[in-house]
C-alpha cells in the first residue's frame, strides 16, 4: 500500500445519448485528460425531464450503443444507474450523485456537461444540491455562450466547484445525426464505426 493512496476520481456523463456520438467522446476525453480522472461514467437516461420528446432508440439499445463507444477508452464505462423507472417517473441527476456519492463515499465526484445542458442549471430539480454534491466539469460547444453566467446567480462557494474547459469545438449533435441518417446521409465522421453499424445492424433511426 503507498503511504498515501491515491482518491479515486470519478466522472458521471449523464445523457440522452440517441445516439452516442463523437462529440460525447471528445467532451469526456477533455475532461478525463484535464482533470486526471480515473473513472468516467457514461449513463444514459430512462426519461430525461427537460426534454419533450420520449427518446427515439430504447433504453436498452443506447445503452449497448454506450458500451460500444466506451471501449474506444479504458477510463469509459457504461452505467445503467438511469435505467427508467418501472412507474415511468423521471430520472433527476441529484438522485444519481447522490446514489454514486453513498457508493463510493471516498471518492472525488464530478459530473460532465456541455455548455448547453449547464446553462440550463436553473430548470434541472435541485441545483443548490447539484452544485454541492460533486463539482462539475462543463465543456464549450458551439452556439452557446459561457461567458454570460449572470442568469445562474452562483454564490462564490459555487464557483470554485465549477470548472469550464472552453477548448472543444465539435458541432456534433444527436438530433443532427438522426436526421441525416433518416435521409441516408453517412455519418462516418460523427459515430465510432462500432455505434455506426449497430444503428445499421438494428435499423435504429430508420437508417437505411
Ligand atoms: P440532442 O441533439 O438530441 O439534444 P445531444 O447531441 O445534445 O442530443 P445529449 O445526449 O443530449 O446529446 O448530450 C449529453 C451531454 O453531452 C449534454 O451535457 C450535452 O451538453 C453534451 N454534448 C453533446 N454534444 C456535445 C458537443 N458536440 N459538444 C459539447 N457537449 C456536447
Amino acid at each position: 500500500m503507498p503511504a498515501y493512496p491515491h482518491t479515486m476520481r470519478i466522472g458521471y456523463f449523464g445523457g440522452t445519448f440517441d445516439p452516442p456520438h463523437r462529440g460525447h467522446l471528445a467532451l469526456a476525453r477533455l475532461a478525463a485528460d484535464t482533470f486526471a480522472l480515473d473513472r468516467v461514467l457514461f449513463a444514459p437516461t430512462g426519461r430525461q425531464p427537460l426534454k419533450e420528446d420520449a427518446p427515439h432508440a430504447e433504453f436498452a439499445d443506447r445503452l449497448a450503443m454506450i458500451r460500444l463507444l466506451c471501449s474506444a477508452d479504458p477510463r469509459f464505462e457504461a452505467s445503467d444507474i438511469d435505467l427508467p423507472h418501472a412507474d415511468g417517473s423521471p430520472n433527476y441527476t441529484i438522485d444519481t450523485l447522490e446514489q454514486i456519492r453513498a457508493q463510493e463515499p471516498a471518492a472525488e465526484l464530478f459530473s460532465l456537461v456541455g455548455a448547453d445542458s449547464f446553462l440550463a442549471l436553473p430548470r434541472w430539480h435541485e441545483p443548490e444540491r447539484l452544485l454541492a454534491v460533486a463539482e462539475w466539469i462543463v465543456v464549450s460547444r458551439p452556439d452557446y455562450d459561457l461567458s454570460d453566467l449572470r442568469a445562474l446567480a452562483l454564490t462564490p462557494e459555487q464557483r470554485t466547484r465549477v470548472h469550464f474547459l472552453t477548448t472543444l469545438d465539435d458541432d456534433t449533435s444527436a438530433t443532427e445525426i438522426r436526421v441525416r441518417l433518416r435521409f441516408g446521409v453517412t455519418q462516418a465522421d460523427r459515430l465510432t464505426p462500432e455505434v455506426l453499424l449497430y444503428i445499421a445492424r438494428m435499423h435504429l433511426y430508420h437508417a437505411s
